[in-house]
């Protein structure tokens, strides 16, 4: 099964180079429903500007609670409601996921929450350090280092066998090296080039742990303006960037 991940959004929460927020959309085989990787304010925006129908999302799997990696959740699930989506969606986040969703609706959108819908939105809160099976995906959390009134995670997502890790917002910690041990693909932020700026990940970080980093391949995203314009020594995102991971076989005797 290959895995097509799709940078809807690469951009960081301020719209700088004109990019939009985080929103990496992950369509596995023909019998499963597209994820997300955070959905940013702007994300039902970038999604329809890539091509990528928001209707067909089953599972989004949130990295923190701030707004340019979650804020677009109230209109991805009002736009359901509107369209007369019938399918499930599932939102995996960290711990106060599903209270900080209710409020940011219920702020954006007064209502919203106790309106009728033809399809159930679950909440999944994910702890660090438990992996969570769902919807085909093993999935599994490392607590981060960026204050966000709640915990914020390193994701590794695993699907028929690829596996893809992501920083989401991070200063430089051991876990992203775990997150990413021998993972297919790391989408790893990369805010600013060396300026050090606190709770979040620089170039310079990743090249000074670079030793420590064993995934296979590494997409840079979140950029800020500064970073855009440097000379990076790994692959970069921009919105509509799409690759294609090649699925990888099952081994025999497990
Ligand atoms: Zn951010
Ligand atoms: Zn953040």
């Amino acid at each position: 099964m290959t895995i097509t991940v799709t940078f809807a959004g690469s951009g960081d929460a301020f719209g700088s180079g004109g990019r939009f927020q985080a929103c990496i959309h992950l369509r596995p085989g023909a019998n499963q429903a597209p994820l997300l990787l955070d959905c940013g304010a702007t994300s039902l925006t970038a999604l329809r500007h890539a091509g990528l129908d928001p209707g067909e999302i089953g599972t989004v799997f949130v990295s923190h609670l701030h707004g340019d990696h979650f804020g677009g959740l109230p209109f991805l699930i009002l736009d359901g409601q509107f369209s007369r989506r019938t399918a499930p969606l599932v939102i995996a986040g960290p711990p106060g996921t599903s209270q900080r969703l209710a409020t940011t609706m219920e702020c954006l959108f007064p209502g919203s929450t106790r309106a009728r819908r033809r399809f159930e939105v679950t909440v999944a809160e994910l702890s660090p350090g438990t992996p969570h099976d769902m919807a085909g995906v093993r999935a599994q959390a490392w607590e981060a280092s960026h204050p966000s009134g709640a915990p914020a995670l390193i994701l590794r997502v695993e699907l028929g066998g690829t596996v893809i890790a992501y920083t989401g917002d991070t200063a430089w910690t051991p876990a992203i090296a775990e997150a990413a041990s021998r993972a297919d693909l790391l989408i790893a932020e990369a805010y600013y080039w060396d300026k050090p700026v606190p709770h979040h990940l620089r170039h310079a970080d990743l090249a000074e742990n670079e030793q420590e980093l064993t995934a296979r391949r590494v997409i840079l995203t979140h950029m800020s303006a500064d970073m855009l314009d440097r000379p990076a020594a790994y692959e970069t995102a921009h919105d509509g960037l799409a690759i294609i991971l090649p699925g990888r076989s099952r081994r025999w005797g497990g």
